[in-house]
């Protein structure tokens, strides 16, 4: 269980909205553009009041932001970690849209959030915490509305507890309402582990581009959990070798390479990679210097400042986690001709299989797992083919996360347009 946050003092929700103003005036679109997309649609904040074990009554805040939805329902995880803000829901919330843009799945955006801490909470006190943000939000979630799903801190267990709550209030099953689920209540198989899988299709299709080979290349990350470790696990399978790991408690790096299966265990059992045996200790800086060839910030956000930047010798940087890279970093990388990922396409493996997992529940016919494998490796390497095209097609000095930023805000902005918005 990590706690969410930045380094520093970059205000998330101030970088997307500059991103999205830099994206509209790029493209030469009105202002207009700009106005409707750079606030959320909607902003939902609760007190959820939760009896604790021993009888004391806390209230936590929890939050639902609906950023966009000309292309679809609006589509986004639940995060529970303490210190959460409404701007960075609403940051995350506005990611999601342009995500789901450019992946072309038919969702827009939106994110959730409690601020608590789930480390201590028991499994019962999480269990009420999960229930009631879901009773709250139900007047705003439905699954041709508002569709959440698990992120930083929240897994398929929180996801069963808050559609049990919404089916239980509707009277009737809806699972489409929730995707992250198990399998039991209308989850997809691979769900857990599409955002890592995801990136490791994004890893490839940039390497390709590159011109480097996978095979025996040198993959640094920081962040172990959900999406750091089954990237790094998809990416030893491509025949990389993984040297550098941190987590928020520590880090180790072995130059000949790191047996990801057994740092999984020792990771399960130990919970972090702290100590593991046959590495040296690396810090969460020093990760971001190794001398590799890939970097995956899986973490949390801005963790790639301008100073970290300028150390960083990696050619690729594929962003698992959301918003890890300061625009000022992004200057810099700029200037070093590293290849960034940006995180709306590198870790949209998770909102794809997502949109697989509510198109069986739509249906109730649940497909094999080569199937939503082939789909998946489709849809990210499809995303990636015409984004890279559509950066190089621009201009030579124009970033991937510019082009992704226009392509998306483009998408949105015609379909607002033919929909009379
Ligand atoms: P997780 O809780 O499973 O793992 C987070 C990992 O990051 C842990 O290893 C933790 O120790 C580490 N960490 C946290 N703070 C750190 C810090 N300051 N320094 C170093 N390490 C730190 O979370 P996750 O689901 O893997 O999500 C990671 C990131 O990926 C988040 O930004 C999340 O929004 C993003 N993301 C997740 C998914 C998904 O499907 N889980 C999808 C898209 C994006």
């Amino acid at each position: 269980m990590v706690k969410a946050g930045s380094n520093n003092n970059v205000n998330t929700y101030e970088v997307a909205q500059q991103q999205i103003k830099h994206a509209v005036e790029q493209l030469e679109l009105s202002d207009d553009v700009y106005e409707r997309l750079k606030a959320p649609d909607r902003v939902v904040e609760v007190a959820i009041p939760v009896e604790m074990d021993d009888g004391e009554v806390r209230v936590f805040i929890g939050y639902r932001a609906q950023h966009n939805n000309v292309l679809g329902p609006y589509k986004g995880g639940i995060r529970f970690a303490p210190g959460v803000t409404a701007d960075e829901v609403k940051a995350l919330s506005i990611w999601m849209t342009f995500k789901c843009a450019i992946a072309r799945v038919p969702f827009g955006g939106g994110k959730g959030a409690v601020a608590c801490n789930p480390a201590e909470l028991s499994a019962k006190e999480l269990e009420r915490v999960s229930r009631k943000y879901m009773r709250n939000m139900v007047p705003v979630l439905g699954s041709k509305i508002d569709i959440p799903a698990p992120d930083l801190n929240t897994n398929a267990q929180v996801m069963a507890w808050m559609v049990d709550e919404y089916c239980n209030i509707q009277q009737y099953n809806d699972f489409g309402v929730i995707t992250g689920k198990p399998l039991d209540v209308g989850g997809c198989i691979g769900r857990e582990t599409a955002t890592g899988r995801g990136l490791m299709y994004a890893v490839r299709a940039a390497a390709d581009v590159k011109g480097l080979t996978l095979k025996n290349a040198k993959v640094a990350l920081q962040g172990f959990g959900n999406v750091g470790s089954n990237a790094a696990r998809s990416l030893v399978k491509q025949g990389c070798k993984v040297i550098g790991v941190t987590d928020i408690g520590g880090g180790v790096f072995n130059s000949e390479g790191i047996d990801v299966e057994s740092l999984i265990n020792y990771t399960r059992q130990t919970g972090g990679v702290k100590n593991f045996p046959g590495c040296e200790p690396i810090d969460n800086t020093s990760i971001f210097a190794l001398d590799c060839d890939i970097i995956l910030p899986t973490a949390v956000e801005n963790q790639i400042t301008a100073d970290v930047a300028r150390h960083i010798k990696a050619g690729i940087i594929a962003e698992g986690a959301n918003g890890p890279t300061t625009p000022a970093a992004d200057e810099i990388l700029k200037e070093k001709d590293v290849l960034v990922v940006p995180d709306i396409l590198a870790n949209s493996g998770g909102a794809i299989v997502s949109y697989f997992e509510w198109v069986q529940n739509n249906y109730s016919f649940y497909w094999p797992e080569a199937e939503i494998e082939k789909q998946l490796e489709q849809k990210i390497s499809e995303a990636f083919e015409h984004l890279y095209t559509y950066t190089c097609n621009c201009s030579d000095t124009i970033t991937m996360r510019e082009a992704a930023y226009m392509y998306a805000i483009k998408r949105l902005a015609d379909t607002m347009k033919i929909r009379g918005w």
